[in-house]
């Protein structure tokens, strides 16, 4: 069985225990290759390796950094299908949205932020003839980046790379239920000759591995994607050893649509916003609130065109959804749908485990579902289910909607569908949501800021806000 290797100080090396965890291809649910179960032996081996690079790697130009880093994207480019392929059956996602998403994300996180360090420019304050102030931005040293399950390179690489190219060494943890692809970046970090120590990834569990990172006293910085329980638990770890942290955390996000929408384009938007990657996006909609005059319309056309989406094996092309991430993840969906059923809601479609014929017959798979008939403070509509799972919920005016909207603890992103641009400008004000969406889903220009308010975060990454935060404001003060 297939061996998966901790990536430290620029080799491939098993676990100091010598022990392993079963990695679960979900779509025939079975074990498939075994992955280290690192401890803190190997996390202080990481941050030996990172911190013995720091001084090399910080000083070089950042071109020559970039260098690097463009060799890997171009790496990840040339190994397109393989990795879309891995990421697949690791994970149970469709591959056609592993060969159109995740991957070439992946590629594009390291190309961008390659680029973006070699125009990052710091601020000078001039006090007239007194003074003048200049900031500077030196990396940090040895960040930690730990990453889910859900979007599993796309969502290391987002981290690893701004980290990287803004002269830090990285200790990174991807999640021990999706390895592979995290492995297959360190084979390529290797034929890319990026130098000993730069990034080492240390698999293994998060109450083990993960936080034998956040309570490292040698990792002064953590960003971490994941789920606001665990979120939680890191920021009560790192708080008293005073790391800089950045968390992204889980959403419920709504889907606002006004009858004056461009129905087809919202119609075909809020099927991919409710159910792509089997509903495992922090972004998806999960609450859709419509105005009342569509609202039959709507329902009618959206379980009508819900029903038609092939769940089956993930690596057939004609697959719509694929397989959800595990056992426990799979009964987590099904008992929130029962909970649906117990708190008075109406299944219109799906609702129960989808048992696809041939080689996935024991894989984990679940029929995307829409229920109607809940209250918005009802625990199916407060609790992130992040399956494909939606609730539908009609609405009158405005201000209803928007306190619908913001009656969760979280503030990840919303979408509004809307041809009245004073209504859509007024509402993005209001709505609690880091992410607004208006006439679109999922629409991503790496430059701007991304994360949550409320539960769903603290911090931003993307764009300028990550190469921020991987580096310290150092104000320099020069009396004329
Ligand atoms: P988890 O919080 O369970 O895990 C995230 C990562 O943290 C994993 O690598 C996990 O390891 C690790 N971890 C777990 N416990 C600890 C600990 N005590 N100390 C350090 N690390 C730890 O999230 P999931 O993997 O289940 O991902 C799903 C969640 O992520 C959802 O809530 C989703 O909304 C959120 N998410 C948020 C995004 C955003 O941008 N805001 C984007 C994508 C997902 P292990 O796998 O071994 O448990």
């Amino acid at each position: 069985m297939f061996q998966i290797q901790n990536y430290i100080n620029g080799k491939l090396v098993d676990p100091a225990g010598n022990t392993c965890i079963d990695n679960y291809n979900p779509s025939i649910g079975a074990v498939y290759s075994r992955t280290p179960d690192s401890d803190e032996r190997d996390i202080e081996a990481a941050v030996e390796a990172a911190t013995r690079a720091f001084p090399y790697w910080s000083t070089k130009p950042a071109q020559e950094r970039a260098r690097y880093l463009l060799r890997i994207s171009d790496l990840i480019e040339g190994n397109l299908d393989r990795l879309a392929q891995a990421e697949s059956v690791d994970n149970g996602k469709p591959v056609s949205l592993a060969r159109s998403v995740d991957i070439p994300r992946a590629a594009g996180n390291f190309r961008f932020f390659a680029t973006a360090i070699q125009h990052f420019a710091s601020e000078a304050h001039a006090m007239e003839d007194t003074a003048i102030n200049y900031t500077l931005r030196p990396p940090i040293g040895v960040v930690g980046c730990i990453s889910p399950w859900n979007l599993p390179l796309y969502l290391f690489t987002w981290k690893i790379a701004p980290a990287l190219a803004a002269g830090n060494c990285v200790v990174g943890k991807p999640s021990e239920i999706t390895p592979m692809t995290a492995y297959l970046l360190s084979e390529l970090c290797i034929e890319a000759g990026l130098p000993d120590g730069v990034l080492n990834i240390v698999h293994g569990l998060g109450q083990k591995t993960g936080s034998a990172i956040s309570t490292h006293p040698g990792i002064p910085v953590i960003s971490f994607t994941g789920g606001t329980r665990t979120g939680a638990t890191i920021a009560a770890t790192a708080a008293p050893l005073f790391k800089k942290l950045s968390l992204e955390l889980g959403g419920k996000n709504p889907n606002i649509v006004f009858a004056d929408c461009r129905y087809e384009e919202m119609l075909q938007t809020s099927l991919l916003s409710s159910f792509s990657n089997q509903g495992e996006i922090c972004l998806c909609g999960s609450r859709i609130f419509i105005e009342r005059s569509l609202y039959e319309t709507f329902r009618n056309d959206f379980v009508e065109q819900t029903k038609q989406l092939t769940v089956g094996d993930p690596l057939s092309e004609t697959s719509r959804l694929g397989a959800v991430v595990s056992k426990p993840h799979m009964d987590k969906i099904l008992s929130y749908i029962e909970l649906a059923r117990e708190e008075g809601g109406t299944i219109l479609c799906g609702g129960r485990q989808v048992q696809v014929e041939g080689r996935c017959r024991d894989g984990w798979f679940v029929a995307p579902t829409v229920i109607e008939g809940l209250s918005h403070t009802c625990r199916t509509n407060q609790e992130e289910i992040f399956g494909p799972v939606v609730t539908l919920i009609p609405f009158d005016t405005e201000e209803e909607v928007v306190a619908y909207a913001n009656s969760t603890p979280y503030g990840l992103a919303a979408s509004l569908w809307t041809e009245n641009l004073t209504r859509a400008h007024r509402m993005a004000g209001r709505l609690q949501s880091g992410i607004i969406w208006i006439n679109c889903w999922m629409l991503r220009d790496l430059r701007t800021p991304f994360g949550g308010m409320k539960q769903s975060g603290v911090g931003r990454e993307g764009g300028l806000e990550a190469l921020r935060f991987f580096t310290e404001p150092k104000n320099v003060c020069i009396k004329m």
